[in-house]
C-alpha cells in the first residue's frame, strides 16, 4: 500500500516511543502518532513521510484503549508538556518500565536485574519549579503560558495542572502588573521588550517562594511598586530576582541576576538536610520522589564510616550532604558556580565538616583529584540528560572505587555510559526506575555497578 501524505489509515497502536508517541504500523511501514494510547484502534491521518517512517494525527479514534483515562487539562492538545496524560497511571508507570528495561537491553547490552518502578503518590501539582514565556496576545495583552510543541508560539495557560495552584495565581498577578503599567514584553522575532519569562520556585517543606522575572534589562519599570503590590498578595515571596539575559538565544536564564527583595533564595529540607536554593542552582522539581530516588542511591552505596565518597555532577550538594553522616568523607564536584556556594552553605547550616565542594568540569575535576592521591570508595555521578563525558567515565574507573551509582534522567544515555563502565571494569547489578515526572514521557534511574572481582 502506498503511504502518502494526507492518506487515512486505519490501524491500531502497539507500542509507544520515549518521546510518548504511539506507535501503528501500515504494512510494516511505521508510522509515529501522537495523543494515542496503546490498544487503541484509530484512523490515522498522515501529516509526513520520510524514507523509514513516517508521522501521523488521529482522523478519528474508533475504539478508545482500556488504558485511556479522562485527566483533562484544556491546552492538552497543544501544549507539548504532558504527553501521557490521557493514559491511566498504572499504564504511564509501565511504560515507563519497558522504556528503561529496552534501553538497558538494547543500547546497553546489560541483562542485570530491574527493579519494579517507584511511582508517585501525587500525579499532578508535583512540581516545584516552573518557567513561563511571556508574550503578547492578539488584543495586545500580555500573556504568559507554554510552547506549543516543537516551536515557539506561546499557548496560553493560566492552570497549569502540574504547578501548584498558588503559581498560577501568582503568574496571572504578575500579569495584571505588566498590563497595567503597559511593561514592555519581550518579542522573539523582533529580539525587542524587556520582560521574556515568569520563573517560580517553591520550597516544599518551608512553603517559601522565589520569584523570577528573566528580562533584558537589570530592572522592571514600577520596581518599588511591583514590590510591595506582589509581596502584598503573596507573603510566601521571600525573594524577588531579575535574572539578565539579553542574548538571542532558546536558553532562558542568563548567567547574571539583580537581587531586588529578600536574600536570593529560599530554603527546603531534602532527606533530612536544610538546602538553601537559589535562582541559577539546579534542584530536583518534584521533591518527594527526589527523596525517594536519592535514599535509593544512598541504600546501593552501602556506606560505611571508613568510606570517601565522590559525589560527581553534585548541583548544591544534596546527595552527598544526605551521606556524609555515614561517611568519612565527602567530595563534590559541579560546574555551576551559584551552586557550589549553595553546597558549601548547606554544609556549614547543616553542621557537616567532612564535606569538600570543588567547583570544575568533573572531566578535569576527577583527574586532579587522582593526581593528588585521592582514592574514593565510592563515586555517585548524576549526570545531565547527555550523559557522562567519556573523559569522566575512565577516569573514575582508573581509581578503582568498589561500587559506582549513577543517577540519571536520561535513560538511554545511562544505558550507554554503563555498558562503558561495563568493558572498563564494572558490572550492573541491579537498577530501578522513579517516576518524577506523572504525566510526562520523562524518567529517572537509579543504577547500581560493582567493581568485577
Ligand atoms: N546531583 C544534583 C544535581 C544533578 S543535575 C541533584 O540531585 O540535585 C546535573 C548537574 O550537573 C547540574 O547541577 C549541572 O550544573 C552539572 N553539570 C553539568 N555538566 C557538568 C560538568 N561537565 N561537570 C560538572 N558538573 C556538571
Amino acid at each position: 500500500m502506498q503511504i502518502i501524505k494526507n492518506s487515512i489509515h486505519r490501524c491500531q497502536v502497539t507500542a509507544m516511543t520515549n518521546e510518548g508517541n504511539g506507535v501503528v504500523k501500515i504494512d510494516d511501514f511505521v508510522i509515529f502518532v501522537p495523543n494515542t494510547a496503546i490498544g487503541d484502534i484509530i484512523d490515522v491521518k498522515i501529516v509526513k513521510v520520510l524514507k523509514n517512517y513516517g508521522f501521523g494525527i488521529i482522523d478519528k479514534l474508533i475504539e478508545a484503549s482500556d488504558t485511556r483515562t479522562d485527566n483533562a487539562c484544556n491546552i492538552f492538545n497543544q501544549c507539548g508538556g504532558c504527553c501521557f496524560r490521557h493514559i491511566n497511571y498504572k499504564e504511564q508507570l509501565r511504560i515507563k518500565q519497558q522504556a528503561v528495561k529496552d534501553a538497558f537491553e538494547r543500547i546497553g547490552s546489560i541483562n542485570a536485574q530491574i527493579l519494579p518502578i517507584e511511582g508517585s503518590q501525587f500525579i499532578d501539582r508535583y512540581r516545584n519549579k516552573a518557567q513561563y514565556p511571556v508574550g503578547i496576545n492578539k488584543d495586545g495583552k500580555a500573556i504568559a503560558g507554554f510552547y506549543a510543541k516543537r516551536s515557539h508560539r506561546i499557548i496560553e495557560c493560566k492552570d497549569c495542572l502540574l504547578q501548584p495552584d498558588i503559581f498560577n495565581n501568582i503568574v496571572n498577578s504578575v500579569l495584571e502588573f505588566i498590563n497595567q503599567y503597559k511593561i514592555n514584553v519581550y518579542n522573539e522575532q523582533t529580539k525587542k521588550g524587556l520582560i521574556r519569562h515568569i520563573y517560580l520556585r517553591i520550597a516544599d517543606a518551608t512553603g517559601e517562594i522565589m520569584l523570577c522575572i528573566v528580562a533584558t534589562g537589570e530592572n522592571i519599570p514600577k520596581q518599588k511598586e511591583f514590590i510591595e503590590y506582589i509581596t502584598l498578595l503573596y507573603p510566601q515571596i521571600k525573594s524577588i530576582v531579575i535574572n539578565i539575559n539579553k542574548k538571542d538565544t532558546n536558553v532562558i536564564l542568563g548567567d547574571k541576576c539583580n537581587y531586588i527583595y529578600g536574600d536570593g533564595y529560599i530554603n527546603d529540607i531534602i532527606c533530612g538536610i536544610k538546602v538553601r536554593i537559589s535562582s541559577l542552582a539546579f534542584y530536583q522539581v518534584n521533591k518527594k520522589q527526589a527523596e525517594k530516588l536519592y535514599n535509593k542511591a544512598l541504600e546501593f552505596a552501602k556506606l560505611t564510616k571508613d568510606d570517601i565518597l565522590f559525589d560527581l555532577y553534585c548541583g548544591t550538594g544534596t546527595i552527598g550532604l544526605a551521606a556524609a553522616r555515614y561517611v568519612k568523607q565527602i567530595i563534590g564536584v559541579e560546574i555551576i558556580p551559584q551552586a557550589i556556594e549553595d553546597a558549601k552553605i548547606n554544609a556549614k547550616i547543616n553542621n557537616i565538616n567532612n564535606a569538600l565542594f570543588i567547583c570544575d568540569d568533573c572531566k578535569g575535576a576527577v583527574k586532579k583529584l587522582k593526581q593528588q592521591g585521592i582514592s574514593p570508595d565510592i563515586i555517585i555521578v548524576d549526570p545531565p540528560r547527555k550523559g557522562c563525558d567519556i573523559d569522566v567515565i575512565t577516569s573514575i574507573c582508573d581509581l578503582l572505587p568498589d561500587r559506582i551509582i549513577m543517577v540519571s534522567c536520561n535513560p538511554a544515555t545511562a544505558a550507554r555510559d554503563c555498558r562503558l563502565l561495563v568493558e572498563f571494569g564494572y558490572t550492573v547489578e541491579k537498577y530501578m526506575p522513579f517516576d518524577l515526572f506523572p504525566n510526562t514521557a520523562h524518567v529517572e534511574t537509579c543504577i547500581l555497578l560493582n567493581r568485577k572481582e
